[in-house]
């Protein structure tokens, strides 16, 4: 398997025809159809589209979290279906960085221990000044010894953000990663999200439904009915809801009262 100190690839996860079908016979639905998709190094996407499209199927497949049904999924140059299931856990946690929308800290453990975790569970020792960088990076380097509990929403995904950067990881997915943040916490947590991939060439892929959150992106890409839709190239959050709207997304309830109005560029 490759190493992080190995040269990387320029594209950091590929997926090529990648079909997932949930369910037998008459319940059989096809989540996601021959997708094929490609993820430069360094660069921040933003996958979009109505609910039920297959945002979840294609994160959960793209991260090594569940198997395709066929076609291939490859991140930092290791193709997934080569693995067996120990090289596959070790691959998610040494080169896949992790951001979910309720934060998911170790409430037990301090801002440091929960940021250090994935070097602990690699049997790895830190390195001081590389933690010191993350934890600076993302400004919480007063509360290293708080517990999660004592911070507010949006140092919680701080935490949450450092701990998938600490082990320089060659892609890094987020799930709606300020679904639960109010709007300027959540314009700070996109902004530290864009300064990851500007300043150290993190790749960044996070699905979202938000179109100013998408609009921090590099691009956009969209899906409808687990097959590609198109794409855009630096978005605006304007663009973004427009073609939002034609693809029938917010026909759905539950993104009303979500859709936000207004460009950052
Ligand atoms: P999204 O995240 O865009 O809402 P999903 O990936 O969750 O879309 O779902 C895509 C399609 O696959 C939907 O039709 C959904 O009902 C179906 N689906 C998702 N997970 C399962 C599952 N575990 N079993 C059966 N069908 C599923």
């Amino acid at each position: 398997m490759q190493t992080r100190d190995d040269v990387q690839p320029a594209t950091a996860v590929r997926l090529e025809a990648v079909e997932k079908i949930y369910g037998k016979g008459d319940n059989e639905v096809a989540a996601l159809k021959k997708l094929s998709m490609s993820f430069g190094t360094g660069t921040f996407t933003a996958v979009m589209g109505p609910s039920g499209s297959g945002k979840s199927t294609f994160l959960h497949c793209a991260a090594g979290l569940d198997q395709p049904t066929s076609g291939s999924v490859t991140v930092g140059g290791t193709d997934l279906a080569q693995l067996d299931e120990v090289q596959l856990t070790k691959l998610r946690r040494d080169r896949i960085g992790f951001i979910f929308q309720s934060f998911n800290l170790l409430p037990a453990l301090t801002v440091l221990q929960n940021i250090m975790l994935p070097l602990k569970l690699a049997g790895k020792r830190p390195n001081k000044s590389q933690i010191l960088m993350v934890v600076n990076r993302v400004g919480l380097a007063e509360r290293i010894n708080h517990l999660p509990g004592e911070l507010s929403g949006g140092q919680q995904q701080r935490v949450a953000i450092a701990r998938a950067l600490v082990t320089k990881p060659a892609v890094v997915f987020a799930d709606e990663p300020t679904g639960a943040l109010d709007t300027r916490t959540a314009g700070a947590v996109l902004t530290l999200l864009r300064e990851s991939v500007n300043s150290i060439g993190q790749t960044l892929v996070m699905v979202t439904h938000d179109p100013v959150a998408a609009s921090y992106a590099d691009r956009v890409v969209f899906l409808a009915d687990g097959q590609f839709a198109g794409e855009l190239h630096r978005p605006t959050a304007d663009a973004v809801a427009a073609r939002m709207t034609r693809l029938g997304a917010w026909d759905d309830e539950s993104y009303e009262t979500t859709t936000v109005s207004g460009g950052l560029h």
